[in-house]
C-alpha cells in the first residue's frame, strides 16, 4: 500500500489521453466474458495487498529464501518448509484453499506462463489509484498519492447501497484506515470498518471484550494498518450479526512484510489470507443466507518488482503492473486456471454488479466491461 516517496502531481491533460489510450488497448485486449450460470444473491470482493502473482502461481522463490534477499534468519527452516522442486507443489504449500478449492472449482486469471494477463491500467501501480480502479471501474489519473483524500468517485459498493435491496446490506472490512477515503465512508452510505479503530457495535453487533482489547492494545508496527488477525475475528462477527449481501475484505500485511523484506513473515502472512479465505467461505456456507448463492473474488491491489525489487512497487518498478485475479462461488463454472486469457482490474466493479443482476454501466459508462457475465 506503500507509495513511493515522490508523488508527482501532473495537472496537465496527458494523463487522461493516456488513460483513454490504455482503456481502448485493454477493450481490445480483453478476452469475451466468461458465462456465470446465474445471478448470485451474495458478492465478496477479498483483496490481499500487494501479494506477487510470483508467489501465487509459482510459490516461494529459491533466491528470495535468503538472508540479504529477504531478510530470512533462519534460512534452513524456511527453505525446508516452502521449497520444493515444482511451482505446483511450492504453491500449494502457502495458499491450500486457494488451488484446492478456489482453483479446482472456480476460474483463476493471471498466470503469465500460460498465456493469461491479469493487469492494472492506472499505470500508478500502488493501493489507492489499484483500489479505485476495481471498485469504480476505471483509473482515475487524479489520484496519484494514497492520502489524496476522500474518494471523488461513486465505487460500485456505494452505488448498490443506494438501492432498496441492498441497504444496510453493504459493507466495508479492511486492516488499511485509508479504504475510509477509499469507500468515501462519510458519503458512501454503507459501513466502512478500517484501521485501528476498535468494532463498535454498529459493525459488529454484539460486544466482543476479548476483541475490543487486542485492538486497543496490540503494539502498533504499522500506524495506519492493524494486523490481519483482529480485522478477521471482527469480519466474522459481523457477517454472523449483519449478514452482508456485498462484503469488501481488505488484508494488508502481505503488502507490509514485503515492504520491511521480510520475505519468512511475507509468506506466512499469504498463508494465513488463505486460511482466513477458507474460514469465512466455510463460516458463510454454513448460513442458510449464504449456503450455494454466495460468489467470492479474490485478488490483489497491484504487483511488485522482480529479484532485489520484490519489496517495492510502484510507476517505476517493472513488473508491479501484472496482478492476479480468481472468482468461485455461485454460478461460477469449473475452469481452472485460463490460458491466453487476458482481464484488467476495471473490471472488477461491473463484475461485482453483474453477478448480483445489476448493470454497473447504466450508471457509468466508462467502467470496464465484467469479466463474468450472467446469462
Ligand atoms: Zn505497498
Amino acid at each position: 500500500m506503500h507509495q513511493p516517496g515522490a508523488a508527482v502531481t501532473k495537472k496537465l491533460q496527458l494523463p487522461f489521453v493516456v488513460s483513454a489510450f490504455i482503456a481502448v488497448v485493454s477493450l481490445l485486449s480483453a478476452a469475451p466474458a466468461v458465462r456465470a450460470q446465474a445471478p448470485a444473491e451474495n458478492v465478496v470482493l477479498i483483496v490481499t495487498d500487494g501479494l506477487r502473482w510470483q508467489e501465487l502461481f509459482t510459490g516461494a522463490d529459491s533466491m528470495l529464501l535468503s538472508r540479504r534477499m529477504g531478510g530470512i534468519g533462519d534460512t534452513a527452516k524456511y527453505k525446508r518448509e516452502f521449497w520444493r522442486p515444482t511451482a505446483t507443489e511450492r504453491r500449494r504449500i502457502i495458499m491450500p484453499f486457494f488451488w484446492d478449492s478456489i482453483a479446482a472449482k472456480g476460474i483463476v486469471w493471471g498466470n503469465p506462463g500460460l498465456g493469461s494477463n491479469a493487469m492494472i491500467t492506472n499505470g500508478k501501480k500502488f493501493s489507492y489509484p489499484g483500489y479505485n480502479e476495481m471498485l469504480a471501474g476505471a483509473a482515475d489519473p487524479r489520484i496519484n498519492k494514497n492520502d489524496f483524500g476522500p474518494n471523488p468517485n461513486t465505487t460500485v459498493f456505494e452505488w448498490l447501497a443506494a438501492k432498496p435491496a441492498f441497504a444496510a446490506k453493504v459493507s466495508a472490512f479492511a486492516t488499511w484506515g485509508v479504504f475510509n477515503e477509499i469507500f468515501n465512508a462519510k458519503r458512501a452510505g454503507h459501513l466502512v470498518f478500517a484501521g485501528w479503530e476498535p468494532p463498535s457495535m454498529a459493525s459488529i453487533g454484539t460486544p466482543d471484550p476479548s476483541l475490543d482489547r487486542s485492538y486497543r492494545t496490540t503494539t502498533r508496527i504499522w500506524d495506519n494498518n492493524t494486523l490481519d488477525a483482529p480485522m478477521q475475528a471482527a469480519l466474522l462477527n459481523h457477517v454472523k450479526a449483519k449478514k452482508p449481501r456485498v462484503l469488501f475484505v481488505g488484508y494488508g500485511e502481505t503488502d507490509e512484510w514485503a515492504h520491511l523484506r521480510r520475505y519468512d513473515l511475507m509468506l506466512r502472512s499469504a498463508q494465513s489470507v488463505d486460511a482466513f479465505i477458507a474460514e469465512l467461505w466455510h463460516s458463510m456456507q454454513a448460513m442458510p443466507e449464504y449456503r450455494g448463492r454466495t460468489t467470492f473474488i479474490i485478488t490483489t491491489d497491484h504487483g511488485r518488482g522482480e529479484l532485489d525489487a520484490w519489496t517495492d512497487h510502484g510507476e517505476d518498478v517493472v513488473g508491479a503492473e501484472r496482478i492476479w485475479l480468481a472468482a468461485f462461488g455461485a454460478g461460477v463454472t469449473a475452469r481452472g486456471e485460463m490460458r491466453n486469457a487476458n482481464v484488467t482490474q476495471a473490471q472488477i466493479a461491473s463484475t461485482i454488479a453483474s453477478l448480483l443482476g445489476e448493470d454497473f454501466a447504466k450508471f457509468h459508462p466508462r467502467a470496464a466491461r465484467p469479466f463474468l457475465q450472467v446469462r
